[in-house]
């Protein structure tokens, strides 16, 4: 059946999730997973209709969050579904490319492989920001250029004048595409007040993450009314399942996003803790971190991770010598992580 599957998909490395990593720990850090289970009313009726393309309460829910207007707001499958219909709204197979700046986020270019469309990578420079002179010099037939703040996997932001910088060298040319997945965790740091000016800016958006839905698989993008009308003309037909739309609602309740907010506040305080326990330990070096993880540095890394898992601490390896990205978990299992380093370098 191999031979059967288009060229390119037979070339292809899927895309190695945290989950089809596997492991068999119990302390899991290695997805950028909340650790917090909250729960929701599930009372369905009506599962014998079809669902609203884009349920009209749920896109005002969440413009209402992001400050936006409704006709500003497209949800789909996870900002990874997003991604996937922008590369397909705008990229001509066999012709146009995208453009992104790793290290990063792997599935831009997983995603641009599957349709044939060609990936330019432009690294980011040493401090991980954007080389805006190489990134101009390689425009030619790119038409999104993928920007994510926080970075996954360094944890940084990228410089506010960068992106805006960035915006106006691509007007008419290219859309940025700000994939802003942690950004619920230091909401200041958004883009979203751009999109008065730059027509041509798209944001991903996700409640995989600071609202603790990975498993919901909701996402959304902001852009303007012309992006968001394109991307409908490309989307499945029925993108939302009903108790996705409910769950998302709740989540998006005043009540919801005051539980998020106070999460995100627990979070990021055991991000600090993880940053200043591991910083304790000679030899080990952790970034400036803005999302639900840190990227860490070790003496070897390797060594490290693998000897973290067979503890039962399963975390994620990195492009970046020797670095590792903990996600960060609840006060326990971030006490779990600091104790089993600064034993391991004892
Ligand atoms: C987790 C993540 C996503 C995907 O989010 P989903 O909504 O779960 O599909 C997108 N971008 C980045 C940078 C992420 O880390």
């Amino acid at each position: 059946m191999e031979k059967l599957a288009r060229k390119q998909i037979q070339a292809l490395t899927p895309y190695l999730s945290a989950r089809r990593i596997g492991g068999s720990g119990d302390v899991w850090l290695n997805a950028n997973e909340s650790p917090f289970d909250n729960h929701y009313k599930t009372d369905f009726a009506r599962l014998n209709r079809y669902s609203d393309c884009q349920p009209q309460a749920l896109i005002q829910a969440y413009a209402d969050y992001a400050g936006v207007k409704p006709d500003q707001v497209l949800t789909s499958r996870g900002a990874d579904e997003s991604i996937e219909l922008l590369i397909r709204t705008f990229c001509e197979p066999n012709q146009d490319a995208i453009l992104y700046c790793p290290p990063t986020y792997g599935m831009y270019a997983i995603s641009a492989e599957t349709f044939g469309v060609e990936r330019k990578q432009v690294p980011l420079s040493a401090d991980w920001q954007l080389d805006l002179t190489a990134i101009e010099a390689n425009l030619e037939l790119v038409k999104l250029v993928f920007v994510c703040s926080p970075n996954n996997p360094t944890g940084n932001l990228i410089r506010r004048e960068d992106i805006i910088a960035l915006l106006e060298m691509t007007q008419d040319r290219a859309i940025v595409v700000m994939d802003e997945a942690y950004i619920d965790f230091c909401p200041e740091a958004s883009t979203v007040d751009l999109l008065q000016t730059y027509p041509n800016l798209a944001i991903l958006r996700t409640l995989s993450k600071a609202f603790a839905l990975a498993g919901l698989r909701c996402g959304f993008t902001l852009a303007s009314p012309a992006i968001i009308n394109l991307l409908l003309k490309v989307i499945a037909p029925y993108p939302v399942p009903v108790p996705v739309a409910d769950i998302a609602l709740q989540a998006l309740s005043p009540s919801g996003l005051a539980r998020t907010k106070f999460q995100v506040l627990d979070l990021n305080a055991n991000r600090a803790y993880l940053q200043v326990g591991l910083q304790m330990v000679p030899g080990v070096e952790v970034f400036e971190g803005w999302g639900n993880y840190l990227l860490v540095k070790f003496p070897d890394g390797d060594a490290l991770f693998k000897a973290a898992w067979e503890h039962g601490i399963i975390l994620r390896n990195s492009p970046i010598d020797n670095a590792v990205r903990i996600s960060v978990g609840n006060r326990e299992e971030c006490e779990k992580v600091v104790a089993f380093v600064r034993n391991y370098y004892q």
